[in-house]
């Protein structure tokens, strides 16, 4: 399978999130989080004007999974997913890199302040993960794919089965060092409170099994 690398500006960007230069790491479920619900949104637009397709409130909702054993995170949606066009698109470009061109344009303000006012996007994955992957279907779509990616190097995207339309997204997440744990991301009652602090506001339903582990 070819690897392919990201764009220069998403390079950046990602370098700049893999080497963490900023202490809110915990931002990343806010991202995951919103891109899910924007995928939801996108489904109940369209169905407004597609007779065809009915919005049936139950069946969308945002599903967050943790396996402490295998240390991964797993953010599944209901929404439209990706074509793997827009796979490539969305995931291997920052198209619309706002945040990066705000920070650009306002080096004196630090890093910190930037990221708390700012969607940093997808790429805050790479900021506790250190593989993520991603496989989706799209509606109206019989094929889903997976891309997947251990950051600045590049990614893939290959063929793969999945169900249900929507997306689902694993993080593989990183192992502690000496100076940073990253098991309060593997924790339920942490990622509950994470959800209402940045995500309270969210339309759809977030679901989390509680196994009281
Ligand atoms: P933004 O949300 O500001 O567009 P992101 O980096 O967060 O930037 O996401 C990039 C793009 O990837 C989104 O615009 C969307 O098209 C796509 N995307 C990300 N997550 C999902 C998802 N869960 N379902 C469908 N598309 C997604
Ligand atoms: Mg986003």
């Amino acid at each position: 399978m070819e690897k392919k690398q990201f764009q220069a500006e998403s390079k950046r960007l990602l370098e700049m999130m893999i080497n963490s230069i900023y202490t809110q790491k915990e931002i990343f479920l806010r991202e995951l989080i919103s891109n899910a619900s924007d995928a939801i949104d996108k489904i109940y637009y369209k169905a407004l004007t597609d007779d065809q397709l009915v919005f049936d409130k139950e069946n969308y909702y945002i599903k967050v999974t943790a396996d402490k054993e295998n240390r991964t995170l797993t953010l599944r949606d209901t929404g439209i997913g990706m074509t793997q066009e827009e796979l490539e698109n969305n995931l291997g470009v920052i198209a619309k890199s706002g945040s990066l061109a705000f920070k650009n344009e306002n080096e004196s303000k630090d890093g910190h302040a930037i990221i708390g006012q700012f969607g940093v996007g997808f790429y805050s994955a790479f900021m506790v993960a250190d593989v993520v992957t991603v496989t989706t279907k799209a509606l109206g779509s019989d094929t889903a794919y997976k891309w997947e990616s251990t950051g600045a190097d590049g990614y893939t995207i290959e063929q793969a089965e999945k169900d249900e339309v929507g997306t689902e997204i694993v993080l593989k997440i990183k192992a502690n060092t000496e100076d940073e744990s990253y098991d309060e991301y593997l924790d339920e009652y942490r990622l509950k409170a994470l959800i209402k602090k940045y995500s309270d506001f969210i339309r759809y339903p977030i679901k989390m099994d509680v196994t009281g582990k």
